[in-house]
C-alpha cells in the first residue's frame, strides 16, 4: 500500500456524446464519468459515477450508477462520438459493476463466490427486490439468505459492510484509463 498516493483522486472523463433522441432532445448529449480512488485504512476504495447531461449542461438526465444504461447505449451504437476504445470501455464497465464501492460488501468472499446476491426466492419470477434471497429473512421464506451464516466462515450475510481489496491489475487499468482519456 506504499505507492497508492499517485493513484488516488477523482477524475472526470468525457466519454463522448450520445444521440439526443434517446431522451427527447434534438442535439447530442455529453456523457461523462467520474472515477475516484480513495485511501482508507484497509486500502483503496473505488467509486465510479456516470452522467448524461442535458444540452446546456445545466442538469443531468441520468446520473450515478447508470453503467447498464451507458453500456446499452454503447452496444446499440447510440454514441455519435466515443473517446475510449471499445475494449477499454468494456473493461471499465466490468470494473464498475464488480468493484464500485468495494468497502461496502454485504457478503463475505465465499458468499460472493457462491453468488448469494443473485439467488432468487422464485426462479420463475424476475429479479426484483422482493424476489432476491439476500433481501429476505429465512423466517419469512425458506429460501431467504439475509443474516444467514456462511458455511465456511460463519459470517452472517448483510450484517456488516465488508472490505474487498481491489486487485493490482484493476488499479493499474484505472490509472492508465484516467491517464489516457482524462483531460490534462
Ligand atoms: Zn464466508
Amino acid at each position: 500500500m506504499n505507492n497508492t498516493q499517485n493513484k488516488t483522486g477523482k477524475t472526470t472523463i468525457e466519454l463522448g456524446r450520445v444521440k439526443g433522441e434517446n431522451y427527447g432532445y434534438k442535439r447530442s448529449l455529453a456523457v461523462t464519468v467520474d472515477i475516484e480512488l480513495k485511501d482508507s485504512e484497509k486500502g483503496l476504495v473505488l467509486s465510479i459515477c456516470g452522467y448524461i447531461w442535458n444540452t446546456k449542461r445545466t442538469n443531468i438526465i441520468c446520473g450515478g450508477q447508470c453503467n447498464d444504461e451507458l453500456k446499452h447505449l454503447l452496444f446499440r451504437q447510440q454514441f455519435t462520438t466515443f473517446k475510449p476504445t471499445f475494449k477499454d470501455a468494456r473493461r471499465l464497465f466490468q470494473i464498475w459493476e464488480r468493484w464500485h464501492l468495494n468497502d461496502m460488501r454485504a457478503g463475505c468472499e465465499h458468499q460472493r463466490k457462491a453468488k448469494w446476491d443473485e439467488k432468487l426466492l422464485d426462479d420463475t419470477k424476475p429479479a426484483t427486490q422482493n424476489n432476491m434471497a439476500t433481501w429476505t429473512y429465512r423466517k419469512d421464506n425458506p429460501k431467504g439468505l439475509l443474516a444467514e451464516p456462511c458455511p465456511e466462515c460463519g459470517y452472517k450475510y448483510g450484517t456488516a459492510w465488508l472490505f474487498e481489496t481491489i486487485p493490482a491489475d484493476v488499479i493499474e487499468f484505472l490509472t492508465q484509463f484516467v491517464k489516457t482519456y482524462g483531460d490534462k
